[in-house]
C-alpha cells in the first residue's frame, strides 16, 4: 500500500536506536525525508547511514542532530534545522525503575520532562504550522504501562498518563482536527531493543539469573510467545502517519502481542 507521504519531513526523535529508529526506518522506507535526533553521535551516524542505505527508490534526505531532545537547548538545534515538519515522533529514553519510596522531586522532574513535557514542547512548535498547512501528523511514543501500570515504572506511568491525558483534549481541537492534524499515541508492550536488554540484565542479576532466562521468561508471559520487532513497531508507526490515516485520532494504540488482558 502507498502510504502517500512520499516527500513529506519529518523529525523522529530517539531515532538512533529501538523504537526510534524502527519508525524512522518504515518512514525513509516510505520516501519521507527524515531528520534524527540522538544524544550519541556514533550510533546516530551509523543509524543515518543505514536509513540512506535503505530508503525508498527515491533517495530521501536523511539529517542527523545531535542532541538532547529534552532540553531547550537541543529543542533549538533541531528547530534550527527546519521548523515546518509534517511529521513528528516524539520519544526519549525512559525514566529508570525503582521504588516510589526513593523518587524525590528532581526524579520526578526529570521524569516529566523527558516524558511529557517535552512531547508536549514539540507538538506546541509543530502543529499550527501543519494546520496552516492542511496536513500534520503527530506520534507520541509512550508504553503500555499507560493501560497497565507497571509498579516498578512508578515514574513512567506518572510522566506518560499526563502526557496521553493532555493529547486525549488537544487531539480533539476543532482547530486542528479540522485542518488534516492527528495526533496519537503509541504504546509498546515488550520490544526487542538495548533498553529491555539493558533491563533483563539487572533483573537477572538481582534474581542470580542470566539475561537470557529473564528474556524466556518474560516472553512466555506474551500470548504472541516472542518479543515485538521494531520493525514492526515502525510499520504501525508510519500507517499511523499516512494519508489513509487521516480520520484516526486521539488513540491510543498498543502493540504488545496480546498482552493487555482488557476488552477495551
Ligand atoms: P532504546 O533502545 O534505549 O533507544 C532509545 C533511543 O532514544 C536511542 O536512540 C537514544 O540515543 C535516544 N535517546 C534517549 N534519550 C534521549 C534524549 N534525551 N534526547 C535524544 N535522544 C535520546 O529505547 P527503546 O526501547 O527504543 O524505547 C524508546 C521509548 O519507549 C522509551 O521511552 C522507553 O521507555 C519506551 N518503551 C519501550 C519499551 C520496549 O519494549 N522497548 C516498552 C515500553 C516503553 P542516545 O542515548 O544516544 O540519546
Amino acid at each position: 500500500m502507498d502510504l502517500g507521504i512520499a516527500g513529506k519531513w519529518a523529525l523522529v526523535c530517539g531515532a538512533s536506536k529501538g523504537l526510534g529508529f524502527g519508525c524512522a526506518k518504515a518512514l525513509a522506507g516510505e520516501g519521507v525525508n527524515v531528520v534524527m535526533v540522538a544524544r550519541g553521535l556514533e550510533a546516530l551516524e551509523a543509524a543515518a547511514a543505514n536509513l540512506r542505505a535503505h530508503a525508498a527508490k527515491e533517495p530521501v534526505e536523511v539529517i542527523p542532530v545531535q542532541a538532547d531532545i529534552t532540553t531547550a537547548e537541543g529543542r533549538a538545534a533541531v528547530f534550527a534545522v527546519r521548523k515546518d515538519f509534517d511529521i513528528v515522533v516524539t520519544n526519549a529514553g525512559g525514566p529508570p525503575t525503582g521504588d516510589f519510596r526513593e523518587w524525590d522531586r528532581d526524579a520526578w522532574i526529570k521524569a516529566l520532562d523527558a516524558n511529557m513535557l517535552t512531547p508536549i514542547e514539540l507538538i506546541k512548535a509543530v502543529v499550527d504550522g501543519m494546520a496552516a498547512r492542511g496536513f500534520g501528523r503527530i506520534v507520541n511514543i509512550t508504553s503500555s504501562a499507560v493501560k497497565a501500570p507497571i509498579d516498578i515504572l512508578g515514574l513512567s506511568n506518572g510522566a506518560r498518563s499526563g502526557l496521553t491525558g493532555f493529547v486525549a483534549g488537544m487531539a480533539r481541537n476543532p482547530q486542528l482536527a479540522s485542518k488534516g492534524v492527528t495526533i496519537n499515541n503509541l504504546l509498546p508492550g515488550k520490544f526487542d531493543t538495548d533498553r529491555l536488554a539493558g533491563m533483563y540484565k539487572s533483573m537477572a542479576e538481582k534474581a542470580g539469573k542470566t539475561a537470557n532466562d529473564m528474556r524466556a521468561m518474560q516472553e512466555n508471559q506474551v500470548p504472541a510467545r516472542r518479543l515485538g520487532k521494531p520493525e514492526e513497531f515502525g510499520a504501525i508507526c508510519a500507517f499511523l502517519c499516512s494519508q489513509q490515516a487521516g480520520y484516526l485520532t486521539g488513540q491510543n494504540i498498543l502493540p504488545d502481542g496480546g498482552l493487555y488482558p482488557g476488552t477495551y
